[in-house]
């Protein structure tokens, strides 16, 4: 098989041995004869198999006690609803802060369930920049603040969580979860999809303080509502169980690693490998103001069009596939994931080097 690396923004590149392992164990777990497809949510080897998954996740999380863990489907998008749906309980409002498309999308499912107030905004900056928050504009009579930890399209991200008092802190981390260590005692809810640095799509993680849950005034459809899976450790339903068994996977990788320090240090050194490479290029460029880089996700671009387009068409034959970048912004966009080696960045540095010494 050829050697390639997936940049993929997401789904992204899951580590190898994790897709080995389940190759191996795709026709008969543990020697059961079956797949963990095939099996009943209910069976006790199911359950083994979520509790491990919660269990693996609190520790190298270091997630409190008082916190509980949801496995939901309906990725990160539905999550932009269950937020306000269960936590705009007291004054129907809450602040957000615009750090990108992903939070302008939360901003709106948002406005649907109550009212919404920008609290600061990088729009201006063209989202390169992560605005600063300041704690006296938040007004306490309101249900929570509203953060984007990674931005996932713009390459942005948070390097210090904002402190938000006595006002629960929410934050959608799918593009960076487990990629850097977190005080999670600084949020009241995290979520995550887990298609970017942590499982396949199908799956997102919900890490909520316990007295917020079944909080709402409102009958909620038992599934929009965070309670449900609190009570029922997850299992009110049949839950992806495939993708929980893989995320599993992903966890035990990253603990046999040595856990999210070890890897928060692999990503420093490959983002910074790449992002040194880009400063001292006289061909390509990252709008990003340094200090809000992000780790995960690094956009980049020769600011020709046409150029871009040859280059990327170049980086696929030659296996550096899905740099490609969002849409909305044109250009290149590497992924650095977790599971992304280090010589895959550094693969991509060569590849970018050749390209600019035939392009000056
Ligand atoms: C990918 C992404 C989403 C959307 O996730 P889905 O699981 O596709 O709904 C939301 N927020 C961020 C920051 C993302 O990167």
């Amino acid at each position: 098989m050829e050697q390639i690396y997936n940049f993929s923004a997401g789904p992204s590149v899951l580590p190898k041995s994790v897709l080995e392992k389940l190759q191996q164990e795709l026709l008969s777990y543990q020697g059961l004869g079956m797949s963990v497809m095939e099996m009943s949510h209910r069976s006790s080897h199911f359950e083994e198999i979520i509790k491990q998954a919660e269990q693996l996740l609190r520790e190298l999380m270091d997630i409190p006690e008082n916190y509980k863990v949801l496995f939901i489907q309906g990725g990160a998008s539905l999550q932009f609803s269950m937020v306000p749906m269960n936590l705009m309980n007291k004054h129907n409002h809450a602040y957000y802060v615009n750090t990108g498309s992903w939070a302008e999308k939360a901003i709106k499912e948002a406005k649907k369930q109550g009212e919404v107030s920008i609290l600061a905004s990088s729009k201006d900056q063209n989202f390169t920049t992560i605005p600063s928050i300041i704690k006296s504009d938040i007004e306490p009579n309101t249900d929570y603040v509203h953060i984007t930890t990674n931005n996932t399209i713009k390459g942005t991200r948070f390097t210090e969580i904002p402190d938000t008092g006595n006002v629960p802190l929410v934050a959608d981390m799918s593009s960076n979860i487990l990629s850097e260590t977190f005080d999670i005692s600084k949020f009241d809810l995290i979520y995550a999809g887990a298609q970017k640095n942590m499982g396949p799509a199908g799956v997102t993680v919900v890490i909520v303080r316990e007295d917020l849950v079944g909080t709402h005034q409102e009958d909620l459809p038992a599934m929009l509502d965070y309670e449900t899976y609190a009570k029922a450790g997850s299992i009110y339903n049949t839950p992806p169980t495939f993708q929980i068994y893989v995320t599993k996977l992903v966890l035990e990788w990253i603990k046999d690693l040595g856990g999210i320090e070890a890897i928060e240090k692999m990503n420093h050194d490959k983002a910074s490998l790449l992002y040194h490479y880009i400063d001292q290029s006289p061909l390509f460029s990252n709008h990003v103001e340094e200090e809000s880089r992000s780790l995960m996700n690094i956009p980049f671009t020769t600011d020709s069009e046409e150029l871009d387009q040859e280059f990327l068409k170049l980086a696929e034959s030659k296996g550096l596939i899905s740099l490609k970048g969002h849409r909305s912004t044109g250009g290149m966009r590497a992924s650095l994931y977790n599971a992304m080696p280090l010589e895959g960045v550094q693969t991509l540095i060569d590849f970018m080097k050749e390209f600019e010494a035939k392009h000056q």
